[in-house]
């Protein structure tokens, strides 16, 4: 079992590759130079080394929403999709008007397209925010559809819930960025809970669960 995340070594950041541990990945060097083929892939390549520069020119001065414009830019793309949650519908507009003043075209799809009530898609009656409310489902599979339909290069994802998200990913027939990850409690900022995970979002996180 590969165990990355409690490394205390890293010695894939350092080079120093007679010092990694007896489970690292590394050990298989055989598949590493497989994978590195794939990204000479025509489809891969550009956008792989695309991913680079920005990274290396914007590096700590450009905030994400740059970084999505000038990736998108050097990749050549002009129609670009935004998925965006309705909770974040005046965050997509200034993320709509960000990208058209880049010069983008911009087709944006709210995540309650559609306005079919949860019921129809099999949510059971419990599960509702506002109960009593009429509530309409997450729609993830339209959103992507309907960026599909109007030919998108590159969509954008803006705040969709977690699994909405990942069925946006699988249905989107074009590379996906994320910009807002969904976090209600943190003001989209998961990153918070993380830093706090032994102080203020302990209880939240149950770390003390036995
Ligand atoms: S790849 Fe190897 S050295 Fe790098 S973090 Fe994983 S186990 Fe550690």
């Amino acid at each position: 079992m590969f165990t990355c995340a409690s490394c205390a070594v890293t010695a894939c950041r350092t080079g120093q590759l007679d010092q990694m541990p007896k489970n690292c990945p590394m050990r298989d060097r055989e598949f590493f130079e497989k994978v590195l083929e794939e990204y000479f892939k025509p489809e891969n390549h550009d956008f792989f080394v695309a991913s680079a520069m920005v990274e290396a020119i914007g590096y700590c001065r450009w905030p994400r929403l740059r970084e999505v414009a000038e990736f998108a830019g050097r990749m050549g793309y002009r129609r670009l999709g935004l998925a965006f949650c309705v909770g974040l519908r005046r965050e997509a507009a200034v993320v709509e008007r960000v990208l058209r003043k880049q010069g983008f075209e911009v087709v944006s799809v709210a995540c309650k397209t559609g306005s079919i009530p949860k019921d129809r898609a099999g949510i059971p009656a419990g599960y509702r925010v506002n109960p009593g409310a009429y509530e309409a489902m997450c729609n993830p599979i339209a959103q992507a559809e309907l960026l599909n339909r109007a030919e998108t290069q590159f969509n954008i994802c803006l705040g969709l819930c977690v699994g909405h998200d990942s069925l946006f990913y699988k249905y989107s027939e074009a590379m996906v960025t994320t910009l807002v990850a969904k976090d209600r409690v943190t003001g989209n900022n998961p990153a918070a809970a993380i830093y706090c995970a032994e102080g203020y979002f302990k209880d939240r996180l149950e770390l003390d669960k036995p």
